[in-house]
């Protein structure tokens, strides 16, 4: 049995000082059973705790660190940018140089504005097509996770999924019925919303690949039949890239699935482990945000220095070349996973797009919320205190997905394929 004993003293000590002990509630592994593990260093695809116990990392702190902890690339500049002062709070070249890379790389977007968190690229981004529209209700789907804005978290996914708190007491009655709800992958759904409501629609928002329900692509033709619809009632379509954004494709999902949306929202790869976001479309569009336009948002940090590098070293290195990489390293881990679950009898069902994969303890087919919630949650818990003893450091929750990173060596992948061979050979059955 690995060692946790400075782990525990330090969530005796932390427990005290920040509710649950932790900054984001799904650090704080209580799906799983365990103690959360504090940590202290990463270097490639290699995280270490405070007890020193090693672990292949599949977190890479939920998305953003798609070339793994530590690039030189990045580290580098970093340490360049940092010793000519960490924060102006007046324009830098470094933000137009980010935005530039942006604007070329993401088909919808023509003009950026930065932000600190995917958060906030989201609750801007509501903002901003309820003042376009003219507008209030919005339309989300069952699972989808958009950050903790009020308008958003109402039958979230990710760690409100985690801990089943589906509607979080706080957010005013008020703002919840302006949210409609609809299962993802249910075009007949979101046609009964739009039959009822279609004047009043002022956007409907989505991962177009799901990411905080496990990983849950869209069924072919959803995502167009989506842009269809909203463009016919006059309602914006917000692609949710925070997770899909740089991480499943050069040209993030929308360039993989060939649909554009009017406004995306960015986050996580965007920042390369630092505090970024972004909400960007049709300059028609974002010329409506203050100060050129009267729709307000702001922000302290917002377009960091630091930060503003991280992401546009990240970025310039992540070539097409690296996500073809990325997606074959992701292949091999999708099949030895496949290949072990049928050895030993574990139904399981994968999910994949890229380099995110969902791995679900349940034989039936995952396209939506509710058969996510199928899964065995004993069977993944338990998997996921065997997979911690073999090593392996995965997403404390069946409802994320695994990431890869460009330093994941194919040694690492073989190595986590046989750790899970070994725990699905001692699972209880
Ligand atoms: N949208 C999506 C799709 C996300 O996955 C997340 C975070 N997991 C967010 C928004 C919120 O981003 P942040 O945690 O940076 O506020």
């Amino acid at each position: 049995m690995s060692n946790f004993s400075q782990s525990i003293d330090a969530y005796k000590e932390a427990v005290d000082l920040m509710p649950g002990g932790v900054n984001s509630p799904v650090r704080a592994f209580k799906s799983v059973g365990m103690s959360p593990i504090f940590m202290k260093q990463g270097k490639g695809a290699t995280i270490t705790d405070i007890d020193g116990n090693e672990y292949i990392d599949y977190v890479l702190s939920w998305g953003p660190l798609i070339l793994g902890h530590g690039d030189e690339r990045v580290t580098t500049k970093l340490k360049e940018v940092v010793d000519q002062g960490t924060s102006f709070g007046a324009p830098t070249l470094l933000e137009s140089k980010l935005a530039k890379l942006v604007i070329e790389r993401v088909p919808s977007i023509e003009m950026v504005r930065m932000v600190n968190s995917g958060t906030e690229a989201t609750m801007s981004a509501i903002r901003l097509a309820r003042g376009y529209t003219g507008r209030d209700i919005i339309v989300k789907f069952e699972g989808s996770y958009h950050g903790h804005g009020d308008s958003l978290l109402i039958k979230a996914g990710s760690g409100v999924a985690t801990l089943g708190l589906p509607d979080s007491p706080g957010v005013p009655k008020s703002t919840a019925s302006n949210t409609i709800t609809v299962p993802f992958n249910d075009m007949e759904s979101v046609k009964v919303a739009f039959d009822q409501y279609g004047d009043q629609i002022a956007a409907v928002i989505m991962e177009p690949v799901c990411g905080n329900m496990g990983v849950v692509p869209p069924k072919e033709g959803f995502l167009r039949n989506i842009r269809e619809i909203t463009s016919e009632n006059g309602s914006l379509l917000i692609f949710d890239e925070v997770m899909t954004g740089f991480r499943v494709d050069y040209h993030c999902a929308q360039g993989y699935y060939d649909v554009t949306p009017d406004i995306t929202c960015l986050g996580k790869v965007i920042g390369g482990g630092l505090p970024v976001g972004a909400f960007g479309g049709k300059r028609e569009i974002m010329e409506h945000i203050a100060p050129h336009g009267s729709i307000y948002q702001a922000g302290t940090l917002s377009g960091n220095p630091l930060a503003m590098t991280a992401g546009y070293e990240t970025l310039k290195a992540m070539d097409k070349a690296a996500y073809e990489e990325l997606g074959k390293k992701a292949d091999l881990l999708e099949a030895g996973y496949r290949e072990a679950s049928e050895k030993h009898n574990i139904p399981l069902h994968i999910n994949r797009v890229g380099s995110m994969v969902g791995v679900f303890f349940t034989s039936e087919e995952v396209i939506n919320f509710e058969t996510a919630q199928t899964s065995d949650l004993n069977r993944f818990a338990e998997y996921y205190r065997g997979m911690i003893e073999e090593g392996v450091f995965l997403p404390p929750s069946q409802f994320e997905g695994l990431f890869l990173s460009t330093a994941h060596t194919v040694e690492d992948i073989e190595k986590t394929i046989a750790a899970a061979d070994r725990v699905f050979a001692n699972l209880n059955k």
